[in-house]
């Protein structure tokens, strides 16, 4: 069965950056299973993706306007380190979840300077071009509620994403 929208498809893979560093990998994890043409993964490997058939690997890269988009500078700013709260540790490379209208964004320490803190809420991968080496493990046909919710479900319910109550997830079927 060949990747075509609205399968669900299971990958192994390698990221890694320009340099040759790994960035991320499913080797020793979970192989990696997603949703198909719903915006599940970047676009740039959702395209090199289409067609394939279990037992196909490839190499592909992908440019930043086709994965985690250009930096933007104007989103390096900086705090003061109270913000943090009493007696919190605050290091250049600490990452933490901040939530804006855009939903759930990843903000990198890149510096303290005193009580100065130097904040960057670009994706850390923004600007990076990927170069992932992929093979798929399996194609199957999605669930009519996967279709529903837009992304694939482990078990046989939805454990991960409906149980909550505050509609706080990100997962659509909360809302
Ligand atoms: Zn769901």
């Amino acid at each position: 069965m060949e990747v075509r929208k609205d399968r669900v498809v299971t990958i192994d893979y390698v990221l890694r950056d320009d340099s040759g560093k790994l960035i991320d990998s499913s080797a020793g994890a979970q192989p990696l299973a997603y949703l198909h043409g719903n915006e599940n993964i970047i676009p740039g490997l959702e395209r090199e993706l289409e067609g394939k058939n279990p037992g196909d690997s490839f190499s592909c890269s992908v440019s930043p306007e086709d994965a985690y988009g250009d930096r933007d500078e104007s989103l390096v700013f900086k705090v003061h380190k109270r913000d943090f709260g009493e007696n919190v540790e605050v290091a250049p490379g600490m990452q933490f979840e901040a939530h804006g209208e855009n939903g759930v964004q990843i903000v990198t320490v890149v510096g303290v300077n005193g009580d100065e803190v130097t904040l960057d809420a670009n994706h850390p991968l923004a600007g990076e071009t990927l170069h992932f080496d992929v093979k798929v493990v399996d194609v199957r046909e999605a669930t009519e509620e996967e279709l529903e919710h837009g992304h694939v479900h482990a078990e046989d319910d939805c454990g991960d994403c409906c149980d909550c109550d505050d509609g706080e997830c990100g997962e659509g079927c909360c809302d």
